[in-house]
C-alpha cells in the first residue's frame, strides 16, 4: 500500500477530525501518500480528491464537525456508483480507505471491499449504536453536553417545582440518554430498547416522588422513544395534565453534534485513527476498529457488520435505585 485516501461518512461527530489528524499523520511517518476525499463517498464518486500534508490537519484536533465534511451518498449504494468509485479511486492512485462513520458507512465500505478496495472502517458516532464497539468517536462528547444542558435546566426546574422532560439524540440507541440520565439523577429514562407503561413507569414515578417530597423531576426521553410516542413538548403536555405538575419540555437537538471533543474523544480518535493505519501499512484490511474491554481492537469487517448491541441493563436497573 503507498495511497490511502480517507473519508467522513454518516453524520458528524466531534472527534473526527481529531480522528483525520491520526490518520493522515501516521501515513505520512510511515511514508505513505495521503489523500483527503471530501462529503463521505460523494468524494469518491465525484472525484473530490485532494494531497494532505501533515500541516494540513495542523490545529484541528480541538475542533467539532469534520474538515474533509461529511455526507449520505446515494449514489454509492449502486453497483453504478460503487464502480465509477472503483475507477475514480485507481485514477488517483489509492489502494485504500479509512471510512470514519456509522454501522451504513461500514456496509458501504464493505460492499465497496467487494470491488477490491482495500477498507478500514473507524467508528465516528455520537450515539454509539455501532454494535462492534463499545465507545464510538464523539459519543463522550455529546453526552457531556448533554450533561451541561441537563444540570442547567436542574437548576430551574428546582426552583419552580417542575418536571423536566428533555429529549436527546441516540437514533435507535438509547445509550446517551441512559448514561446522561445516570449520571443528572433522572427520575424516569425512557428508552428505545425497553417497553415502557406510561401510567406506571411515568405517572406513578412522579406522584410518588412528589409524595416522598421531591422538589423537581427529569424525564430523559430518547429520540429512539420520541419517533414512537411523539416529543419532549407533547409528552410534558400529557404528563402537566394528569398530575398537575407544571411540565417543561426541551429538545436538544444539533447542539449534541457540535462542539469541542472532550480527552477521551480526542484520545481514542487518535489511538484509533493510527491504528487503522499501521494495520494498512502491515498488509491487514478489511478491518473495522473497534473498542472491546475498554481496549482497542480490530475485526473482520463482515463479521463486525453482524453483531448485536444492547444497552446496559446494570445501568438500567440502577437508575431504578437511585431515584426512588
Ligand atoms: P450515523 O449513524 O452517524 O448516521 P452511518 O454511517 O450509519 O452514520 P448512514 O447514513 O447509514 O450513516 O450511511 C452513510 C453512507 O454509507 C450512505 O449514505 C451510503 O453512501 C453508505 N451506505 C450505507 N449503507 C450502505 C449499503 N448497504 N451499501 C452501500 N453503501 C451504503
Amino acid at each position: 500500500i503507498k495511497t490511502i485516501g480517507v473519508l467522513t461518512s454518516g453524520g458528524d461527530a466531534p472527534g473526527m477530525n481529531a480522528a483525520i489528524r491520526a490518520v493522515v499523520r501516521t501515513g505520512i511517518y510511515y511514508g505513505l501518500k495521503m489523500l483527503g476525499i471530501r462529503k463521505g463517498y460523494n468524494g469518491l464518486v465525484t472525484g473530490d480528491i485532494f494531497d494532505m500534508s501533515a500541516r494540513d490537519v495542523s490545529d484541528i484536533i480541538h475542533r467539532g464537525g469534520t474538515i474533509l465534511q461529511t455526507a449520505r451518498c446515494k449514489a454509492f449504494t449502486t453497483d453504478e456508483g460503487m464502480q465509477k468509485a472503483m475507477s475514480i479511486s485507481k485514477a488517483f492512485g489509492i489502494d485504500a480507505i479509512v471510512t470514519i462513520g456509522g454501522d451504513g458507512s461500514y456496509r458501504g465500505a464493505r460492499d465497496f471491499s467487494k470491488f477490491g478496495m482495500k477498507v478500514m472502517g473507524l467508528p465516528g458516532t455520537i450515539d454509539n449504536d455501532i454494535a462492534s464497539s463499545e465507545y464510538t468517536i464523539g459519543y463522550d462528547t455529546a453526552m457531556n453536553t448533554v450533561q451541561d444542558a441537563l444540570d442547567k435546566i436542574r437548576d430551574t426546574a428546582y426552583s419552580h417545582e417542575r418536571c423536566s422532560v428533555l429529549e436527546v439524540m441516540g437514533r435507535r440507541a438509547g445509550h446517551i440518554a441512559l448514561n446522561v440520565g445516570i449520571a443528572g439523577g433522572a427520575e424516569v429514562i425512557l428508552l428505545p430498547e425497553r417497553e415502557f407503561d406510561f401510567d406506571k413507569d411515568i405517572i406513578r414515578k412522579i406522584i410518588q416522588g412528589r409524595n416522598n417530597g421531591k422538589k423537581n423531576y427529569i424525564i430523559i426521553l430518547a429520540e429512539g422513544v420520541a419517533e414512537k410516542i411523539g416529543g419532549a413538548l407533547e409528552l410534558s403536555k400529557k404528563i402537566e395534565d394528569l398530575t398537575g405538575i407544571e411540565t417543561r419540555g426541551t429538545v436538544l437537538g444539533y447542539i449534541q453534534r457540535g462542539g469541542s471533543p472532550t480527552i477521551q474523544d480526542r484520545v481514542m480518535a487518535s489511538v484509533m485513527g493510527a491504528k487503522a493505519v499501521k494495520l494498512l501499512k502491515d498488509g491487514v484490511y478489511n478491518r473495522i476498529i473497534s473498542v472491546k474491554d475498554s481496549k482497542v481492537i480490530d475485526l473482520d469487517i463482515d463479521e463486525a457488520l453482524a453483531m448485536k448491541k444492547d444497552i446496559d441493563n446494570d445501568l438500567l436497573e440502577l437508575s431504578n435505585v437511585l431515584s426512588i
